[in-house]
């Protein structure tokens, strides 16, 4: 892998490469499982990921060992990696975008800066309700999105689902980060495709009238706040749980000490669980890598290594999450297929808006 001082040599390169190979780009790959191909004919990738874990850099160097094929790293948030990839056009060197939430995936694909792809080896490990059904995007790892509470002062039999939360005995008891956030977006748009319009507008008012503040900070802060007694409940990602339960700080285990976890909707439809993906781009200049590059994220190996370090589950099957994550307990999880989340995205936001959800 190519570190930071070297990516815009990388990306020459790769764009000489791809130059001088162009006719050779839709030809059938003959090496496809030759191992022993050497680096000097078997190109490179141009990586565009908003995940930054040193394990994906591990993984990438194993690729890279497996296959020959260099790896080139681009980080940036989700945004500004779309943004990017949009302003070079037809010269974009991006080969693959990596980055979190369904909801994000949906608007790379929106904006015209990917490309379908077809391959038997991924659409048979990752499920059909965790990938575009036209093969834009494709999940990787799984994150639900659960109820954390304070021990003390709730009872884990008054909690079921997300809608009961907005109920009046919640009335100033909960926590949410704020409607610009895409998590709570695609929870609302997962809502909308469940139940329409009407109903998840209702519900949304209503948790916003039972919010213990007006939101602020991001998922951890919610946390925080729960086992501080701020609030008693949040709605958050289950990863930022696992994390602090990792930390091995004292203030971190405190406030470990102070939650518990609650999967909602176990008898409703299941819980909300969003994708971190992988897409192709558009222009991408080495294509057929940028294909295997994807199929190798789908293999066990790579899938354990992927969703471990940020504390999500793997997106294919029979393959368990980490100790940390396996402790929260196993769960029934909502089947819906996520690209709804895309599609109803815009309706989301605007709802939220509606409902006063800052
Ligand atoms: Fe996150």
């Amino acid at each position: 892998m190519i570190d930071t001082r070297s990516r815009l040599a990388g990306i020459l390169t790769g764009l000489a490469i791809a130059a001088i190979a162009g006719c050779t780009n839709n030809t059938p790959e003959a090496n496809t499982t030759d191992t022993e191909t050497t680096a000097a004919n078997a190109g490179e990738i141009n990586l565009y990921s908003s995940r930054h874990y040193d394990s994906d850099r591990q993984l990438y160097d194993n690729f890279t060992e497996e296959t020959g094929i260099e790896v080139n790293l681009i980080e940036g948030n989700a945004e500004e990696l779309i943004e990017r990839i949009k302003n070079e056009g037809e010269n974009s060197p991006a080969d693959v975008l990596i980055t979190v939430d369904v909801g994000n995936l949906w608007r790379a694909q929106q904006e015209g800066i990917l490309q379908p792809v077809e391959s038997e080896t991924i659409t048979s490990a990752i499920p059909a309700n965790v990938r575009s059904p036209e093969g834009y995007w494709f999940g990787l790892t799984k994150r639900a999105r659960i109820i954390v509470y304070n021990q003390d002062n709730v009872n884990p039999d008054e909690l079921s689902t997300y809608e009961a939360l907005a109920e009046p005995e919640w009335q100033d008891r909960v926590c949410v980060r704020s409607s610009s956030n895409i998590y709570n977006q695609s929870l609302v748009a997962s809502k909308i495709e469940e139940k329409g319009v009407e109903e998840t507008e209702t519900w949304a008012k209503g948790l916003v009238e039972n919010f213990a503040r007006e939101p602020e900070g991001n998922d951890t802060d919610q946390i925080k706040a729960v086992a501080a007694g701020e609030c008693d409940v949040a709605i958050v990602n289950h990863y930022y749980i696992a994390r602090l339960k990792q930390a091995d700080d004292p203030q971190s285990q405190q406030i470990v000490e102070n939650i518990g976890v609650f999967f909602p909707n176990q008898n409703e439809g299941g819980t909300h669980v969003n994708i971190s993906g992988a897409a192709v781009a558009a222009n991408a200049p080495n294509q057929e890598n940028a294909v295997k590059f994807i199929e190798y994220l789908t293999t066990p190996e790579a899938q354990e290594i992927f969703a471990n370090q940020n504390n999500e589950f793997p997106a294919i099957s029979n393959l368990e999450p980490n100790e940390t994550v396996a402790s929260f307990g196993e769960f029934k999880e909502s089947e819906l297929n996520v690209s709804g989340y895309g599609e109803k995205n815009s309706e989301a936001v605007q709802l939220m808006d509606r409902s006063g959800w800052k």
